[in-house]
């Protein structure tokens, strides 16, 4: 992997709508977002999607007959569309997975594997987030790719309303058809607020998907790489 490597990989779609701000955080742990909050809560530049985001999240406030005149609800329509933007920074057009591949030249024939990558997304059932750990491994055919692009990918996918399955399922394609490699698999493990926060199911409970391709349907493959994930039963 190189620096020039990662330069090509700025415009997949991980990048900020607006300038990276810090997050300040005082002696007590405290975070002070003064600044942030003038930042976020600008109205929305004419034209753009935040403003029609903006403009219809208003419309869910206003129909939750809440008083969008208080100060801490005047700008929050504003505040949700822009953060929309970043969390749904896969959907932005041209966003793409761009990462460069490399020609496997050493000829590597073994397992690839980023273990316990983690990823934030909002389940496209309910806007809620799940959020957990991504396991991807692949087995080089003519070309590898620099691990951190894996988790970039990874990334990538996370960020759209998305279904727990779809995304592990797009990951492997994505990964055949970039690298055409002898198989790869992800397993995806994750907690979902929908189920957690509506009671629906126990806190902590951990759902699970995997998909795979070629040499992986192997048995002593698969298993290989089972047995690198961590085991424990939830995310803290
Ligand atoms: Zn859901």
């Amino acid at each position: 992997m190189t620096s020039e490597d990662d330069e090509r990989t700025a415009g997949d779609g991980n990048r900020h709508p607006t300038p990276l701000r810090s997050y300040g955080v005082s002696r007590g742990g405290v975070a002070h977002d003064i600044d942030i909050d003038e930042v976020e809560s600008e109205p929305a530049e004419p034209g753009t999607r935040v403003e029609r985001v903006a403009e219809a999240f208003k419309q869910v406030l206003i129909a939750l007959d809440l008083d969008v005149t208080d100060p801490n609800l005047a700008a929050t329509h504003v505040r949700v569309a822009r953060a929309y933007e970043e969390l749904f920074a896969g959907l932005r057009q041209g966003a793409g997975p761009t990462y460069r591949s490399f020609p496997n030249t050493e000829h590597y024939s073994q397992m690839v594997s980023v273990i316990d990558v983690p990823f934030f997304s909002l389940c496209a059932h309910h806007f809620l987030p799940f959020f957990g750990s991504a396991h991807v491994a692949y087995i080089p055919g003519d070309r590898i790719v620099g691990l951190s692009k894996l988790a970039r990918l990874v990334d990538f996918y996370a960020r759209r309303p998305q279904i727990q399955e779809r995304m592990t399922e797009q990951i492997v394609t994505c990964l055949n058809k970039r690298l055409t490699p002898k198989g790869a698999m992800v397993v995806l493990q994750a907690r979902h607020f929908c189920m957690e926060m509506r009671g629906v199911s126990k806190p902590g409970v951990l759902t699970t998907t995997s998909a795979l391709s070629g040499a992986f349907e192997e048995e002593r493959v698969r298993q290989e790489f089972l047995s690198l994930l961590p085991s424990r039963t939830s995310l803290g």
